[in-house]
C-alpha cells in the first residue's frame, strides 16, 4: 500500500506547508481525498432513507436540543479552521500578500502554472510557486514540494 504514490500525496498536499493556503491540483493531487468523498457520497445515497429516516425522527423528538447543539457547535468552532492559517498570515503578512497576487494572477491568466516541475519534470504534484523575494510577487519560480522542500532546506542550511 505504502508503493502506492497517491498515498504520499496527500499530506504534501493537503495544505501548503509555506502558505498555508490550500492549493488546488490541476493534474489531480486531490485523488484520494476526492475519492473518499465520493464513497461516503455513494454510501449517504445508497442510505438515503434510512439515515433520513432515523434523523428526522431524532430530531423531531429533540427539536430544541438539535437546536441548541448546532448552535453551540457553530460558536464553539468559530474561527477555529482557520487558526492557524490567521496565525501564519499574521506573521507573515509579506508572504501572504505575495501568494495572494500570485494566484490572482494565475487565476486571471496572467501567470501560467506549469503541470511539469521544471527543476525534476516530476507531473504528479501541484507546482508552487517559490518566491525568492516576496516584494515581487509575480517573479517565482515554480517547482514541485519536493524541490520547494530542497529548496528551503538548502537555503535554512546557508
Ligand atoms: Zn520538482
Amino acid at each position: 500500500m505504502l508503493e502506492n504514490p497517491n498515498l504520499r500525496k496527500i499530506p504534501l498536499l493537503s495544505e501548503c506547508v509555506y502558505s498555508g493556503i490550500y492549493h488546488s491540483s490541476p493534474n489531480g493531487g486531490f485523488n484520494i481525498l476526492m475519492e473518499k468523498k465520493e464513497r461516503m457520497k455513494a454510501w449517504r445515497e445508497k442510505n438515503k432513507e434510512a439515515i433520513s429516516l432515523q434523523q428526522g425522527k431524532w430530531y423531531l423528538l429533540n427539536k430544541e436540543k438539535a437546536k441548541k447543539q448546532s448552535k453551540l457547535w457553530a460558536d464553539k468552532n468559530r474561527g477555529r479552521s482557520t487558526f492557524s492559517k490567521q496565525k501564519w498570515k499574521d506573521e507573515h503578512p509579506k508572504a501572504r500578500r505575495a501568494h495572494v497576487i500570485l494566484n490572482k494572477a494565475v487565476k486571471n491568466g496572467i501567470l501560467f502554472r506549469p503541470n511539469n516541475c521544471p527543476q525534476c519534470n516530476r507531473s504528479n504534484h501541484t507546482i508552487h510557486g517559490h518566491h525568492e523575494d516576496y516584494s515581487k510577487p509575480l517573479e517565482v519560480q515554480w517547482m514541485c514540494p519536493q524541490c520547494h522542500k530542497e529548496e528551503e532546506g538548502e537555503i535554512n542550511a546557508n
